[in-house]
């Protein structure tokens, strides 16, 4: 009896070197990320943005996902697209290009795994993109494993450009995965203030490129499997931003389409900004490298 249940063990144990765990299956075929440098939560009491605001009202979000600290632009774009804090990628300046603290772990290009490097290896048939405004983005993706990155320079003097980069890009490769980031709320909220009328001025301008890139998503004929993410990397107070102010520190996540909850509203569950970089992971069905400690919000999928 002892041996018979040996050899059935024996057997289980076989069949399961031989069928390995399937990757998940993916939620949706494409993910469309816009994020606004700068956009604290705070300022969704004020803001005109229709076009935001349906897509809150279409899918789920929260307005407190928090930045980890400090509450500034490379560390938590890092976070964003890394999946972990401050202590663990080691990016801890407004302008790090390099982490400060050596990374805790580092992928064959050198750097922390992102997003895009665990795509490469576990899709890597897959067209990943990454479009910005802010150079300081390039160094934090790892554009070793992003098969189209690229910078809109002198938004000052064509201020839609990224727009127009976005919409092309959409309709020509239709995307597995594409973030769009902006910088131009971050600079108004630098030059005139943040929850100033020249602030809200600018949001509004930003959520008329959200309809335009959504609209791309469209016409590229992709819509139906596709999912919109909105988010930051960190709001702002005055003229700044760095601190431990919940204004800093608190950003909008949006997240609606494909095989998301329907009109779902505020979800309560706690997000953090590592947490971006994990809930898109887990709409592709990847693997996570066990040095990422996001979490992917599985509370907003149907
Ligand atoms: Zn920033």
């Amino acid at each position: 009896m002892k041996k018979i249940a040996i050899s059935i063990i024996c057997c289980l144990l076989a069949l399961g070197n031989i069928a390995p765990a399937q990757a998940a299956k993916p939620k949706a075929k494409h993910v469309v990320m816009i994020a606004l440098d700068g956009w604290g939560a705070y300022s969704m009491k004020k803001a005109e943005v229709p076009n935001i605001r349906a897509l809150m009202a279409d899918g789920c979000y929260t307005l407190k996902k928090r930045s980890v600290l400090p509450s500034s632009s490379a560390i938590n774009w890092a976070s964003m697209f890394n999946g972990a804090g401050t202590e663990i990628h080691g990016y801890t300046t407004w302008g790090s290009h390099t982490p400060e603290i050596p990374s805790a772990v580092t992928n064959e290009h050198g750097i922390f795994p992102t997003i895009y490097s665990l795509m490469q290896e576990q899709m890597p048939e897959a067209e990943t993109g990454c479009l910005y405004e802010w150079e300081g983005i390039k160094y934090l993706v790892d554009t070793l494993a992003i098969k189209h990155y690229a910078q809109a320079k002198d938004y000052d003097k064509q201020p839609d450009k990224l727009c127009t980069m976005a919409e092309e890009y959409i309709k020509a490769e239709k995307p597995a995965f594409v973030a769009v980031c902006f910088d131009q709320l971050d600079h108004v909220g630098h030059a005139d203030g943040h929850d100033t009328p020249a602030y809200y001025q600018q949001l509004e301008t930003l959520d008329s490129y959200v309809k335009r890139i959504v609209d791309a998503v469209k016409a590229a004929g992709i819509y139906d499997d596709t999912i919109i993410l909105m988010s930051a990397d960190h709001g702002g107070i005055e003229k700044g931003h760095g601190g431990k102010t919940l204004q800093e520190m608190e950003t909008p996540f949006i997240i609606a389409g494909k095989g998301i909850r329907k009109n779902g509203g505020q979800f309560e569950e706690l997000m953090m900004q590592y947490d971006v970089a994990a809930t898109i992971a887990y709409i592709f069905g990847l693997e996570q490298p066990q040095a990422w400690i996001g979490r992917p919000m599985v509370q907003v999928f149907k």
